[in-house]
C-alpha cells in the first residue's frame, strides 16, 4: 500500500507575505559562466556564529586546491579548503562581508595559476555503500555548509537523535533579484537530485521533495525531465506560489507540511530537515568528484551592472573579480548589497572576499532601492500584522522596543521574528520596523544572558551559604569521631584483650 504523502505538492498561496516584483530575469537570460581563477584569495577563519577556526598552514606554505588550510577551534576537523594552489602569503585580520564593518583572521593565498588539485581530493567510494556516520564525516571535512545564506553546517542537520520523516530540498528563493539556484536547477538538475539522494541516506530518511516557486518553469521542468531519467520514488517535486518569503525555512515547511516549527526550535523538531539545493549540489559534487567546498553560484545583478548574470567563484576571491565577470559597472556611485533589497546587508566595498553566504551581490543604481523617507506616527493599521509571516504583531513590538521592555518582546515573541522586512514594506506610515527588531534582537540576547549570569552568581552564593552553614554547624556539634580514631581504639582493645590471655599470637 502506498503511503500517504507528508506533503502538499501544490500548497495554497499564503495569506501572509508580500507580492514584490522579482527581477530575477535580470539574471537569467545567460547561462552561469565561471570566474576568471583569481590571483589571491582571502578565506575567513570566523565561520558563522560562535564557529571559528584555525589555521594549520603557516605563510610561505605551498598549497593544493582542495586542501585543508584551517580546523575548527573545537576539535580536530578540518573544515576549510584552500579554493585555489599557491603560496600562502600571509594569515591576518582582514574585512569580510557581515552588518556594519567587520574584520576577522583571514588566510591569503597567493595563485600561482596551476589550480593544481590536492592528491586527497578523489571521490571516497559509492555513496550508497558508505556508512550514514561516514557520509557526515566526509561532508564536515569537505567545508560544506548551508548555501542559501544562514552556512549551517551540513554534516551538522543531517546528524542528530530525532527522527526524520521528511528532507526539503529547498530551491524557492523568494528574495528578489537573486537567482543562483535557479540557475543552478535549471543547468544541474540531476546533480541536485544525486546530493538529496546521499543526504537521504546521511539521515536515514527515505522521502525527499525539491521545492520550487510558481514562476520558475524552466526550473521545474529541468527538475523533472531529471527525474523521470532517474526515477527514484524516494524523490519529488513541490510548487510553491511565487510569494515573499515563501522560501524561508520555517515558511516553507509549514506551507508543504503544515507543521509548525516551534519558537526557537528548528524543523528536525518537527521531523523535517531543509537544505538548500545548492548544498545538495556541493554534496553530490563531493562523493562523485572527491573536490570539497571552494566555490559557489554568485548572482550578479541590479542597475549598476552591464551584464547581470551569474557568477560561478571561487571562495575568497574579491568581489571586484565578479564585477568583471559580468562587464563591469554601469556608474560609479552605485550601492552594493550581499544578498537581495529585503533581507541583504549593504557593503562597503568590493574588495570583499566571496563567502559561503554570498548568494548575490546586488549593485544598485542610485535610486534603484527605495530610500529611506521620514517615517510618520503608526496609524494602527494592522497591515504589518497581516503580512508577517511569523504572525507577529509588529506595531506592538516596536512599542515595547520604543519602552526597552524585555518581557513584554519575550511575551510578544520578538525571537521569532525572521527580518524579513514584510511590516517595512506594506506599512503606510513608512516606519522602519526590521532594523529596529534587528537591534531589539541582539539586546535581548545580551539581556537573557545577563540574567543567566545572575542566576548563576546567585545559584553559586546559595551553595557557598549552605556549605558555611553546614560547617558551622559541624563545629557547634564538636569533632566527631573519624573512622581512624575509631580504628585505632578497636585496635588497642584487641591487644589488651591478647594481653590478657597471654596467647602472643
Ligand atoms: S503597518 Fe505601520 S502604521 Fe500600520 S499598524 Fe503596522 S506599524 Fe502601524
Ligand atoms: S520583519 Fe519580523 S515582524 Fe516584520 S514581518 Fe518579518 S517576521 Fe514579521
Amino acid at each position: 500500500m502506498n503511503q500517504p504523502l507528508l506533503y502538499n505538492r501544490q500548497p495554497p498561496r499564503p495569506a501572509w507575505g508580500v507580492r514584490v516584483d522579482p527581477r530575477k530575469t535580470l539574471s537569467t537570460s545567460e547561462p552561469i559562466v565561471a570566474a576568471p581563477l583569481p590571483t589571491q584569495v582571502q578565506l575567513p577563519l570566523e565561520l558563522g556564529p560562535e564557529r571559528r577556526a584555525q589555521a594549520v598552514v603557516a605563510p610561505g606554505d605551498y598549497v593544493y586546491t582542495g586542501q585543508p588550510v584551517a580546523r575548527l577551534e573545537t576539535g580536530a576537523r578540518n573544515v576549510v579548503c584552500a579554493s585555489i594552489s599557491g603560496r600562502v602569503a600571509a594569515i591576518r585580520p582582514g574585512p569580510i562581508p557581515g552588518p556594519g564593518p567587520r574584520v576577522a583572521e583571514c588566510i591569503v593565498i597567493d595563485s600561482d595559476g596551476q589550480d593544481r588539485r590536492h592528491a586527497d581530493c578523489v571521490p571516497a567510494g559509492d555513496p550508497a555503500r558508505l556508512a550514514a556516520a561516514r557520509l557526515r564525516e566526509l561532508i564536515a571535512q569537505a567545508g560544506i555548509v548551508g548555501l542559501g545564506g544562514a552556512v549551517f553546517p551540513t554534516a551538522d542537520k543531517l546528524g542528530g537523535s530525532q527522527p526524520v520523516d521528511l528532507l526539503i530540498v529547498n530551491g524557492a528563493e523568494c528574495e528578489p533579484y537573486i537567482s543562483c539556484d535557479e540557475m543552478l536547477m535549471r543547468e544541474r538538475a540531476a546533480q541536485v537530485l544525486d546530493g538529496a539522494r546521499i543526504m537521504l541516506r546521511a539521515l536515514g530518511c527515505d522521502r525527499a521533495v525539491v521545492a520550487v516557486e510558481s514562476d520558475m518553469p524552466a526550473a521545474r521542468l529541468a527538475l523533472r525531465a531529471a527525474l523521470d531519467a532517474d526515477r527514484d520514488p524516494r524523490l519529488d517535486i513541490a510548487e510553491v506560489t511565487a510569494k515573499y518569503p515563501a522560501g524561508g525555512e520555517r515558511q516553507l515547511v509549514e506551507l508543504l507540511t503544515g507543521r509548525e516549527v516551534p519558537a526557537g526550535g528548528l524543523p528536525r523538531d518537527v521531523g523535517i530537515v531543509c537544505q538548500n539545493v545548492a548544498t545538495a549540489a556541493a554534496v553530490s559534487e563531493l562523493f562523485r568528484t572527491g573536490c570539497p567546498l571552494i566555490s559557489r553560484i554568485v548572482t550578479v545583478t541590479g542597475g549598476g551592472i552591464l551584464n547581470p548574470v551569474n557568477v560561478e567563484a571561487r571562495l575568497g576571491a574579491p568581489l571586484a573579480d565578479l564585477v568583471a565577470a559580468a562587464g563591469g559597472y554601469t556608474t560609479t556611485n552605485c550601492d552594493l548589497v550581499m544578498g537581495g533589497p529585503m533581507m541583504g546587508m549593504a557593503l562597503a566595498g568590493d574588495r570583499l572576499p566571496v563567502t559561503e553566504a554570498t548568494n548575490c551581490l546586488l549593485v544598485a543604481a542610485p535610486g534603484e532601492l527605495s530610500d529611506a523617507q521620514p517615517g510618520y506616527p503608526c496609524i494602527r493599521c494592522a497591515e504589518c500584522s497581516r503580512v508577517c509571516p511569523a504572525r507577529l504583531l509588529p506595531q506592538e513590538l516596536l512599542v515595547a522596543c520604543d519602552t526597552q521592555d524585555p518581557d513584554r518582546l519575550e511575551q510578544l515573541h520578538l525571537d521569532a521574528c525572521i527580518e524579513c522586512g514584510c511590516c517595512d514594506y506594506v506599512c503606510p506610515s513608512r516606519l522602519t520596523l526590521t532594523p529596529v527588531f534587528a537591534q531589539a534582537k541582539i539586546r535581548q540576547r545580551a539581556h537573557r544572558e545577563q540574567q543567566r549570569q545572575a542566576r548563576l552568581a546567585q545559584q553559586r552564593s546559595e551553595a557557598r551559604n549552605a556549605r558555611l552553614a553546614a560547617a558551622e554547624k559541624r563545629y557547634a556539634d564538636g569533632p566527631a569521631p573519624d573512622a581512624g580514631e575509631a580504628a585505632l581504639t578497636d585496635l588497642l582493645a584487641r591487644v589488651e584483650q591478647r594481653d590478657e590471655r597471654g596467647d602472643g599470637g
